[in-house]
């Protein structure tokens, strides 16, 4: 009786005890319904949502703090379905696959992770690395360093000479022959293994080169690099483990066979013909349009010696045509994710995918909204991440002005909180 009594005490004590936070908002975007709320306070109580108010309200008790965001936009924290936090593109970018330690590359990586939540990306999926984004998602989540959340694909899955075959323009004697372990597959046998190793090795999803890409040293940048039996054997080991898979893909017959053999996301998109789009549609697969990305590719290919002369034409020729092929799509009613390959460009500057997706003919709301509940769908967190809602993580960002009104305020993102702490200011 006595230690019932003293639990009691004790448990009352820690509920006193608990701080909740209050954040006034003087807009507050409802993602799930697409509109803009006005005077609203979000009570967070640890990582969770806890409630969300009429106008604006005060603790009661004096442990409790006070946000005061009340001329600012306050909306979920964005998603970014498309990163590489192992590096950052540079005229030496090439070089450093000789030079760098993965030490070296934690130290970087680490850097790019934080930039990127300070940016308001407060969860995102990294395509592709060496598997040292498995060991940064796993620091982030015990919080021994600073980052988002990460969903990683750990090494992407290539075939022989394509595109993330990790050994491209070693010289001979480097190049050994790297199999289903180091994510080089040739044959379907090999295409299951190499998902198994990705789950070993603590994958969360499974990344595919479907075609060949820009920034490979190899000629091409859009022939198909699988077969059709390769994909699916992909696809089909990836789920017995619960994984869904990515597929890069610029060339469309390469992208074809990647949704036909059941490929939930297509990133970049960049030749995809209109009988694409519509298979697109009639599997429920999302583009992942990283437009920032085309851009980036294009512009540093005009630099001298930038890229490997090998890799010029390609980034000439691809980077042009992704923001017109993202237009098409998302007129033609192919289903849209946000994604931005940060790595191909500076970590940080994420949310500039707004402003393009925006000047394509995407309205704000539901760039927004594809950044937010739609990846968290594809994360299957959406119970859990995408909207600001009662029981939901406390993942709230804001900024300065109203989105929607303006959109080139997402790049001036002035409040993140992730599971509830507060980041910044
Ligand atoms: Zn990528």
């Amino acid at each position: 009786m006595k230690k019932l009594f003293f639990l009691t005490i004790l448990l009352s004590a820690l509920t006193l005890q608990a701080q909740d936070t209050y954040i006034q908002c003087g807009k507050l975007i409802d993602t799930k319904n697409g509109k803009v709320l006005t005077n609203k306070t979000i009570v967070v109580s640890g990582k969770i949502i806890k409630s969300i108010q009429d106008g604006f309200t005060n603790p009661t008790n004096a442990d409790d703090k006070t946000i005061d965001l009340k001329n600012k936009t306050v909306m979920p924290g964005w998603i970014d379905m498309h990163v590489h936090f192992e590096g950052e593109s540079s005229p030496t970018s090439y070089l450093e696959r000789f030079s760098l330690n993965d030490a070296d590359v934690a130290y970087n990586a680490e850097v790019f992770a934080k930039t990127t939540l300070m940016a308001g990306f407060t969860t995102t999926r990294d395509l592709g690395g060496s598997g040292v984004n498995v060991s940064l998602r796993n620091a982030i989540n015990s919080g021994k360093v600073i980052g988002p959340r990460i969903f990683t694909a750990e090494k992407s899955i290539a075939t022989t000479g394509g595109h993330a075959d990790p050994t491209n323009g070693y010289r001979k004697e480097l190049i050994g022959n790297p199999g289903p372990k180091e994510g080089v597959v040739n044959g379907i046998e090999d295409a299951k293994e190499a998902v198994r190793w990705r789950y070993k090795n603590g994958a969360d999803w499974i990344k595919i080169t479907a075609t060949g890409g820009v920034l490979s040293v190899a000629k091409s940048a859009g022939n198909p690099q699988f077969t059709q039996d390769e994909i699916e054997a992909i696809v089909s080991a990836a789920k017995d483990y619960g994984m869904k898979v990515a597929a890069h893909a610029h060339g469309d017959e390469g992208m074809q066979r990647a949704v036909k053999g059941g490929v939930k996301t297509i990133e970049h998109g960049t030749e995809m013909s209109d009988a694409t789009m519509d298979l697109m549609i009639k599997y429920n697969a999302y583009l992942v349009p990283t437009i920032t990305a085309g851009k980036a590719v294009e512009e540093n290919a005009k630099k001298t010696n930038y890229y490997p002369a090998i890799v010029v034409p390609k980034a000439l020729a691809i980077g042009p045509k992704i923001q017109g092929t993202f237009a098409n799509a998302y007129k033609r009613g192919v289903p849209i994710a946000f994604g931005t390959d940060a790595g191909v460009f500076q970590h940080g500057l994420n949310a500039r995918e707004f402003v393009y997706m925006t000047d394509a003919g995407m309205p704000v709301m539901k760039a927004l909204q594809a950044a937010t509940i739609t990846n968290a769908m594809l994360l299957d967190m959406d119970k859990q991440l995408g909207s600001i809602e009662v029981g939901y993580l406390a993942d709230i960002i804001a900024t300065n002005d109203d989105p929607t009104q303006d959109v080139s305020t997402v790049t001036n993102v002035i409040f993140v909180m992730k599971d509830g702490v507060v980041y910044k200011p």
